[in-house]
């Protein structure tokens, strides 16, 4: 290992954090950017993100509301969030020929729809910075050197020496995998999984795979936990955006319940269980002669109704008017109050995400630098900080990326 006469900056992981960290360091004479990345490919993650469209950012009225988007990290990202925020995004990408869009729920996408012009970005913006980007190269430990800085162990390498270290080298699903940071004496947060879908299996309801309704509350039982939105019905649970929040904000809890839990689900969530009975009441009495299951104006999928109808006993020709209140109960309750059991999770695809890593106690927001060890830099993932899905997490692989490499340039 040798010291060199530049300025070493070692950047690892070549994902959205590390590129947008080396794509913002400055190109100086006598200082030498390196980027390593243990697989064979740059940015897989972003190749594979938002279905291939890379979902870059989410178009947020303010920081306050984009923060709340953060189950772990709301606190840190608001402050973050004041250096480089969503119009910094969309200026950086539309001063480098990417222009992004954003879709009706808010999102932003690249106008192309193809995540490929986000890696061709950045990869342009690195190399213009003269990077010296080199791949299959996995760290195994970081740790001080007796002299200054860093060394890098490296798998099967000779190690390297660096003056600043950026670590970005994205989130671990298990405690162990984050053993190579242990020399520099961060607190960790055991990584659990967030963003999932619901189990419960065998369930009737399931034989409704790929019905949806645009606005449900699903709440945990036993807490406070509850999150709303629309609700899909997959061919193993449930699924939909309501349920991924929910997953997100409650994923600590659910790990402590071995994802073993019930729920209690309101399908029409402009509704509660009182209010929906009062309606329905007002319902019969202007409509008695009419069928239940030609109900009109509520907006749940005939399908769904008529379910509900068979899970309450009503038969299919009943009439409002002849509706016995026991059964008349029933239906309310399947409707307002569905109780399901919830037995194990499913991976979210479009955007696994894990809750956990390093704890932010340590990490200075103004410039990413960890507060144990100078030189040290954070960004994206490996950061105990996790959004629901949206665009949330990438954005905060920008920000975090930005923030570094603004606060190395100016050290
Ligand atoms: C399928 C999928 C779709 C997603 N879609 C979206 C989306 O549309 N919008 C959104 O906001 N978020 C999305 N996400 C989440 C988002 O991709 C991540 O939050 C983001 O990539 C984190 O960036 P990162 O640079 O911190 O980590 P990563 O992208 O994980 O990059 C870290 C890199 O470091 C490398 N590395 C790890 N350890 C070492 C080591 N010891 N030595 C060298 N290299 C190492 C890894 O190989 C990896 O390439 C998605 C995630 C997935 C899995």
């Amino acid at each position: 290992m040798n010291k060199s006469a530049h300025k070493t900056i070692v950047i690892i992981g070549g994902g959205a954090a590390g590129f947008f960290c080396a794509a913002n360091i400055p190109h100086r004479p006598g200082q030498k950017v390196i980027l390593l990345e243990k697989s064979n490919k740059w940015l897989s993650k972003v190749k594979v993100s938002g279905g291939g469209r890379c979902n870059v950012t989410h178009n947020a009225d303010s920081i306050a509301a984009m923060s709340k988007k953060y189950p772990r990290g709301e606190k840190f990202v608001k402050k973050t969030f004041h250096h480089f925020f969503v119009p910094d995004t969309i200026a950086w990408f539309r001063q480098r020929g990417v222009v992004l869009k954003t879709e009706a729920d808010n999102r932003m996408f690249p106008v192309t729809d193809e995540s490929q012009t986000i890696i061709d970005c950045l990869m342009q913006e690195v190399q213009r910075q003269g990077v010296d980007l080199r791949m299959q190269h996995a760290v195994q430990s970081v740790s001080p050197a007796a002299d200054g800085g860093y060394t890098i162990q490296l798998q099967g390498r000779e190690a390297l020496f660096a003056d600043v270290v950026v670590i970005a080298s994205g989130g671990f699903p298990k405690l162990d995998m984050f053993e190579w940071l242990k020399p520099l004496g961060h607190q960790i947060n055991p990584p659990v999984p967030s963003l999932f879908t619901f189990n419960i299996p065998k369930h009737p309801i399931t034989q409704f795979m790929g019905l949806s309704v645009p606005d449900a509350q699903v709440r945990i039982n036993g807490t406070k936990l509850q999150q709303s939105g629309p609700l899909l019905i997959t061919h193993w649970g449930l699924s939909g955006p309501a349920v991924l929040k929910l997953s997100a904000y409650s994923a600590l809890y659910l790990a402590e319940q071995q994802y073993q839990f019930k729920i209690q689900v309101n399908w029409l969530n402009q509704f509660n269980e009182e209010t929906l009975r009062q309606h329905l009441l007002e319902y019969r009495q202007m409509h008695p002669q009419q069928k239940v299951m030609n109900t009109q104006g509520l907006g749940l999928p005939a399908r769904l109704w008529e379910y509900m109808m068979q899970e309450s006993s009503i038969a299919a020709d009943m009439r409002w008017g002849d509706l016995p209140a026991k059964d008349f109960n029933r239906f309310v309750k399947n409707i307002a109050a569905a109780e399901f059991e919830v037995k194990g999770k499913t991976t979210f695809k479009e955007e696994f995400v894990t809750a956990g890593g390093i704890d932010l106690s340590e990490v200075d927001s103004n410039t990413m630098e960890s507060k144990l060890q100078k030189g040290i830099y954070f960004a994206g993932e490996i950061l105990n900080i996790d959004g629901v899905t949206g665009g949330f997490n990438f954005q905060n692989a920008w920000t975090t990326g930005f923030i570094a490499a603004q606060s190395i340039a100016a050290s």
